[in-house]
């Protein structure tokens, strides 16, 4: 009998309400859908979204943004401090920068300025270019532009050109040495510059970014080099130019009383510079607000063991409680918060376009006797299987697969006999594991041969374009079918993508409700197209992604809500990915002078009769036709 299956089982197996912060759900139709802002009910099927991508010429994969979530995140990281603020009477206000390095998507870094100008929103410059791009988009004086990262003389130039414009651009000391520097630069433009101090804090976060603070932590100040600081500064009249004191003690800090720890130590250093005359405005505690990859709420690496509303309260708190203690002003609070800003406004869809079963097994079985002996050995394992014993019927079925596989290595097997022990393998392997799977205690080979027996769906991208940290780091990321959910998922699969690299596939899922998985339960494959979301992709996956392959960026659609619109939504941005020409001018190659030799080469070949001159024309405009494809697999089922 079928067992019942419902929305809610998916629901629950995915872990959609745990780590979907209210934007993503299911309808009854077993359709995910995204309800940007808490209004929209019943939110957007993403199936309808990739149709209308398909009719405006973009397939997958595909990068869907929702502007809507940006403005959300801005308003509910706003509105958390304020509460904090109003509930712990605090006596200064607060403004958040954004990092543009976490996503700097011009579309992105536009909606985040837009939402946020009503609260100040401001910018956090990491190199020289980033400073370039912010001081143009930088319109809103009122807000902050921050200067993080090494600077050489002509990034400070840059930051202090702008403070002549009349733009708050505080340039914060990585290390000691920038100090001197911008201190001649600015006499040299005769401009009072307003420096911030960032501090190397003793407080280490856990996770994958611990090594942001304690004494080895590659940016920051040392207590002595906060002391020789001030004292350069004293000399030169100039200590008045210290406005904010900074500190970052790493992203997707997982716990809140690391936090809790960093802003008190943090705060003391503030009161203890206050003391000593710095009349410092505002108090950066950096980035480091998570997000909850894998809903478990706790504080695993993927986690965060706190709302947004407790961390806006830990900071809070913790400021105030020093500030009281040491008696000095409670300063304005920064966030350089970007992880929770964008990470959940993209949805990557990939699709499937076939997988690996290895338990496909020979049509039919040639006699016996034709084959070799080995064959009948292995056989007799399948014969006495139904006795029990399935660890010793595990071994012996091991050691006749390597004898073949060393027989066939010395010429003695044939290829038949091959690819029937091969396929018995396969068979008499399933059926052990079947039988093993609900066991109290599995043995670890048979937990092996279950990972192995596992199906690779093949999906159409590049984990190396556009899920780096996953590989890099370990990160994982929610992944759902995008339709089906009202039909029991019972296929367990990992899924491989289309690099040449064995590293390229995924094979660590979040469990819910919490942990993690080595398989996701995944629709079996039929004629229609069967794609799958990878969630909270927005932050930093589209900015650090490679060009391995020559896999490049992706098509990209931007939907924003309209209730004027039929469905409550359109298309307001569709952009196309990167064509292969692209990616073969941005590695120095020509791609007239590749389509010249190529042209040189077939005319050879006609010249010398191994195409027919009109192949050759045919293989030609195809090679040029190609150049200006999508690099990706032309694979999506209609
Ligand atoms: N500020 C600084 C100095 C950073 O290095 C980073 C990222 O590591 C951020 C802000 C952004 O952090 P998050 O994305 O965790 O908010």
């Amino acid at each position: 009998m079928k067992q019942k299956w419902s929305i809610n089982d998916a629901q629950k197996l995915y872990g959609i309400s745990n780590w979907g912060a209210g934007y993503f759900g299911i309808d009854d139709l077993g359709c995910l859908t995204v309800s940007p802002d808490a209004e929209f009910k019943p939110g957007v099927r993403m199936t309808e979204i990739i149709e209308e991508a398909r009719k405006l010429g973009l397939e997958a994969p595909l990068h869907v943004r929702f502007q809507d979530i940006l403005h959300h995140r801005v308003q509910r990281l706003n509105e958390a401090f304020a509460e904090a603020i109003s509930e712990h009477d605090y006596q200064a206000s607060y403004q958040g920068v954004y990092p543009i390095k976490v996503n700097q998507l011009r579309e992105v870094v536009e909606a985040l300025l837009e939402a946020g100008d009503p609260y100040k929103l401001g910018i956090e410059a990491g190199s020289k270019p980033e400073l370039l791009l912010a001081l143009s988009l930088h319109k809103n004086y009122q807000s902050l532009l921050l200067c993080n990262g090494y600077k050489d003389e002509t990034y400070i130039r840059y930051a202090l050109a702008g403070l002549k414009l009349g733009k708050k651009v505080i340039i914060i000391v990585e290390k000691l040495e920038e100090l001197p520097v911008i201190l001649e630069v600015a006499a040299e433009l005769k401009v009072r510059p307003m420096i911030g101090l960032r501090v190397k804090l003793a407080t280490r976060s856990s996770g994958q970014w611990a090594t942001s603070s304690g004494d080895n932590a590659k940016f920051g100040l040392s207590s002595v080099d906060i002391l020789q600081a001030i004292e350069l500064l004293t000399e030169r009249d100039l200590l008045d130019t210290v406005k904010l004191l900074h500190f970052h003690i790493g992203s997707q800090i997982p716990e809140i009383n690391v936090i809790s720890r960093a802003v008190r130590e943090g705060a003391r250093f503030y009161a203890k510079l206050a003391e000593r005359g710095c009349t410092i405005e505002y108090v950066d505690v950096g980035g480091g607000l998570g997000i909850d990859y894998d809903g478990s709420a706790s504080s695993q690496a993927s986690s965060v063991n706190y709302s947004l509303r407790e961390y806006a309260s830990a900071i809070i708190c913790g400021l105030k409680e020093v500030c009281n203690e040491e008696k000095v002003v409670q300063p304005t609070v920064i966030t350089e918060s970007g992880r929770a800003l964008v990470a959940h406004h993209s949805v990557l869809v990939i699709e499937s376009f076939g997988k690996i079963h290895k338990q496909n097994t020979l049509k039919s079985m040639p006699e016996p006797a034709s084959l070799h002996r080995l064959v009948q050995d292995v056989l007799d394992i399948r014969k006495t299987l139904a006795k029990g014993h399935l660890v010793e019927a595990f071994h012996d079925l091991v050691y006749y697969k390597q004898q073949a596989l060393s027989l066939f290595d010395l010429g003695f097997l044939d290829l038949e006999s091959r690819a029937v022990i091969d396929s018995l393998y396969w068979e008499i392997g399933s059926q052990i594991a079947e039988q093993c799977k609900n066991l109290e205690k599995v043995p670890h080979e048979i937990k092996t041969l279950l990972d192995e027996l596992k199906d690779q769906y093949l999906m159409n991208f590049s984990v190396f374009r556009s899920l780096i940290d996953f590989w890099a780091l370990g990160q994982n990321f929610p992944i759902v079918p995008l339709d089906r959910l009202e039909q029991k998922p019972d296929c367990e699969a990992i899924l491989a993508d289309i690099t040449c690299d064995s590293d390229g596939k995924i094979d660590r899922f979040i469990g819910a409700p919490v942990g993690e998985k080595n398989a996701l339960l995944l629709h079996n494959l039929d004629d229609k197209p069967y794609f799958l979301g990878v969630f909270l992709t927005g932050a930093y996956q589209d900015t650090l992604g490679d060009m391995h392959n020559l896999f490049g960026r992706m098509n990209e659609v931007h939907i924003v809500l309209d209730p004027d619109e039929e469905g409550g939504w359109y298309v307001d941005q569709d952009i196309a990915g990167d064509k292969v020409d692209e990616m073969l001018t941005q590695n120095e190659y020509s791609v007239s002078e590749l389509v010249r030799a190529f042209k040189a080469q077939v005319d050879q070949a006609i010249k010398s009769d191994r195409v027919r001159p009109s192949e050759g024309v045919g293989i030609l405009n195809d090679y040029e036709k190609a150049m200006s494809g999508y690099t990706y697999l032309s694979v999506s089922k209609k």
